[in-house]
This record gives C-alpha cells, sequence and structure tokens, in this order.
C-alpha cells in the first residue's frame, strides 16, 4: 500500500492530537473514557506488538529514524518498527504500538483509529462511536 500524500497526513495529526487531548481530559477527571477504550487497550496488552519505552527511549528512537518518520507520516506502519521492551522495572514507560507508533492510552480513544496489527485487527468487536470495528 502507497503512502497518499497532504490529505491523510492532516488526519493523521488530527488523530494523534485527538487522541492525547482526550487521553489528557480523561486523566484530569474532566471526561470520562469511552466504552470502547478499556477492550482496546486490554487487547494491546495481551498483543506481541506492544512495547513499554520511556519518553527518553522514544526520543531516542525518533533521532535514528525522524527522517523516516517526517517522510511517512501518513503510514507510519511501513517504517522500522519500535524496539521490543518488556517495561520491567522501569519508571514512567508508556505502553506504544510498535507497528503504528502511537501510545496505546492516546490511539485506543479514538474511534477511527484502527488496529494495524499484521495479521489482522486486534481490536475487532471493540465497539465505537461508529460501530463495531469490521478490519
Ligand atoms: S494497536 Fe493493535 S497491533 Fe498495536 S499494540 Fe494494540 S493491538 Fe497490537
Amino acid at each position: 500500500m502507497g503512502c497518499c500524500g497532504g490529505g491523510r497526513k492532516i488526519r493523521q495529526a488530527g488523530m494523534i492530537a485527538l487522541g492525547f487531548a482526550r487521553l489528557v481530559a480523561d486523566k484530569a477527571g474532566i471526561t470520562t473514557p469511552a466504552d470502547f477504550v478499556a477492550g482496546r487497550l486490554e487487547a494491546c496488552r495481551a498483543c506481541d506488538e506492544h512495547t513499554w519505552l520511556t519518553r527518553v527511549e522514544v526520543a531516542e528512537w525518533l533521532l535514528i529514524n525522524g527522517v523516516d518518520v517526517a517522510k511517512k507520516f501518513d503510514c507510519l506502519e511501513n517504517i522500522p518498527k519500535l524496539p521490543k521492551e518488556s517495561g520491567i522495572g522501569k519508571q514512567q514507560a508508556g505502553m506504544y504500538c510498535r507497528i503504528c507508533k502511537c501510545l496505546c492510552a492516546a490511539a485506543a480513544r479514538v474511534p477511527e483509529k484502527k488496529c494495524l496489527h499484521p495479521q489482522g485487527s486486534r481490536w475487532v468487536g471493540y465497539r465505537t462511536a461508529e460501530g463495531p470495528e469490521k478490519t
């Protein structure tokens, strides 16, 4: 699948911003997570493609892969995966998706966001505002 340029990049940026905004609002107690969020996060925790990284580790990865990220921002699944880390003994590590490079807690809050697991979505069945995910 090829990358499709400007419109998709803007949409991707919008989804990332929306996910982080909802995460902040939920953590602050201003809103409560939508029904599908817990199920999606449970699927991420059980998934072989999650990883636990600190912000420093993400920044280090970005230093190496930043050019690819900029070029393929609309299809981050097509650049090298994030490193696999267990997170055991790490303070302040967050759960990231090695495929889409998103912070799972933010991505799971965006109804339009898809799980891009190479063997098929792990989020199938968790309802979103648009109905159950189909692919
Ligand atoms: S978004 Fe999908 S592929 Fe990524 S960690 Fe979650 S379940 Fe796994």
